[in-house]
């Protein structure tokens, strides 16, 4: 394989995390080019069963190296106990193996405050945040209002710029909340903490990128959440803050003159869609009820129950789309070996008309999904392994979605373990 991005296709959630942690024998380099602790990557190999939420999948691996890229929200509180839990298990994480991007800007505490606060204020119109700050971050970092990770290393302008952010902070904290604020004291001694921490991990990764590139080592991206959270062309304003699409990956990475060749989409086998939000293919009660049961829909960071849906072919043609996708992955196939009629949802009907085209989001609370099933083949898949051994009625469902996308499912998975999954031949 080449360079490649795997990336989510629907509203995240999709395996991400188990596809990387599968994919990435045949890389040297893993980046995390976006996004924060707000979200969890499930991965479960020989060392047991993890929930990532800051540290890239690849970080199981021996000999490959995991970046931190410039765009990711670097949360250190976090982040030191996510290695302090892998350390725990026998994982080593080491300058070696994880890079922190100096121009990674840094999660401040007071960024989960004021996600804390403006969810409670907003009350019932809430976003349904994870509340990790990730909102406040991205905002204080296009308002050029952030710390930068390299600058741990200059402590008198350090100092300089905490103490004018330290002030503008406090403003908003207590006139608009009214809340508690923060000392320089206490800033000092956060930053003194982090650098001790993380400051051995913290380099130019760009240049360990370009380095790396001219001794032609591959490199992997890895996305966080899917196409229909991106900020520009997700559903606005039910997205995350910033861009979770494949293209944005090199620039996001540290590498903005690299040109990816692959980019294998993750698509769940039917929908689930976490927090707030319009959600067209959604099922409720007891339907719902037993889907959620049995894909274990509950979030890797925050527990709560996603929301759960029909595999919304509206949607997943546009996340494909947009995504650019080369190659897709079709995970959690072996969930829906309980239904004898499975609903996939095959246009909206959005003010009397039909439609294919995924609409401006405005328009999402109006559609209706037209559903359609499709013919179960209620038996176990999760052992099987080769293509030819899956029921009829299960390549019928893989092959209806390649034709609605028009995209390759090369990787179908069959079970959270790394190598429950079956491998097509490229065409
Ligand atoms: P990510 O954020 O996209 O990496 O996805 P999550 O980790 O939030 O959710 C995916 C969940 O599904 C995890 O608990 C995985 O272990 C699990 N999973 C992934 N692929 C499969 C599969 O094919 N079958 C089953 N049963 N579980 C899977």
């Amino acid at each position: 394989m080449n360079n490649c991005a795997v990336v989510g296709i629907n509203w995240g959630d999709e395996g991400k995390g188990r596809m990387v942690d599968l994919l990435t024998k045949d890389f040297d380099i893993v980046v995390r080019y976006q996004g924060g602790g707000n979200a969890g990557h499930t991965v479960v190999n020989e060392y047991g069963e993890f929930a990532l939420h800051l540290l890239p999948s690849g970080i199981f691996h021996q000999g490959i190296v995991n970046i931190l890229g410039n765009n990711v929200a670097v949360d250190p509180e976090n982040l030191c106990k996510e290695i302090d839990l892998l350390a725990s298990k026998g994982i080593s994480v080491a300058p070696e193996n994880l890079k922190i991007s100096d121009r990674a800007s840094l999660l401040m505490p007071w960024h989960r405050d004021l996600d804390c606060l403006e969810e409670l204020r907003l009350r019932d119109k809430k976003y349904g945040s994870t509340k990790q700050g990730i909102a406040p971050f991205y905002s204080d970092k296009y308002q050029k209002k952030t710390i930068q990770a390299g600058e741990l290393f200059f402590p008198e302008r350090l100092h300089e710029h905490l103490s004018e952010l330290c002030v503008w902070k406090n403003l908003i904290i207590d006139r608009v909340y009214g809340a508690e604020t923060y000392t320089m004291e206490y800033l000092k001694r956060w930053c003194h903490e982090y650098l001790e921490r993380l400051g051995p991990y913290i380099c130019d990764t760009t240049q360990f990128l370009k380095e790396s590139q001219e001794e032609n080592k591959k490199i992997l991206f890895e996305a966080q959440l899917g196409a229909l959270r991106d900020i520009d062309f997700g559903i606005y304003p039910y997205t995350t803050s910033s861009n979770t699409l494949a293209s944005y990956a090199p620039i996001g990475s540290g590498c903005p003159w690299i040109k990816i060749e692959e980019t294998v989409g993750i698509v769940k086998a039917y929908s689930t869609c976490v927090g707030e939000g319009p959600f067209v293919s959604e099922l409720f009660d007891e339907e719902a009820e037993k889907l959620r049961k049995e894909g274990k829909e509950y979030g890797a960071k925050t527990g709560r129950a996603r929301r759960v849906g029909a595999l919304d072919l509206v949607a997943t043609k546009y996340g494909v789309q947009i995504q650019g996708a080369t190659e897709l992955a079709l995970t959690k196939l072996d969930i829906l070996s309980y239904l004898e009629k499975i609903p996939v949802c095959v246009k909206y009907k959005i003010d009397g008309i039909e439609t294919d085209r995924f609409p401006f989001p405005s328009l999402l609370n109006k559609a209706e999904p037209v559903i359609e099933y499709h013919d179960g083949w209620n038996c176990d898949i999760s052992k099987v392994r080769k293509w030819d051994g899956l029921p009829e009625q299960a390549r019928d469902y893989v092959e209806m979605i390649e034709k609605e996308t028009g995209c390759q499912i090369r990787y179908i998975s069959v079970g959270p373990e790394r190598e429950a999954y079956i491998e097509r031949r490229r065409r």
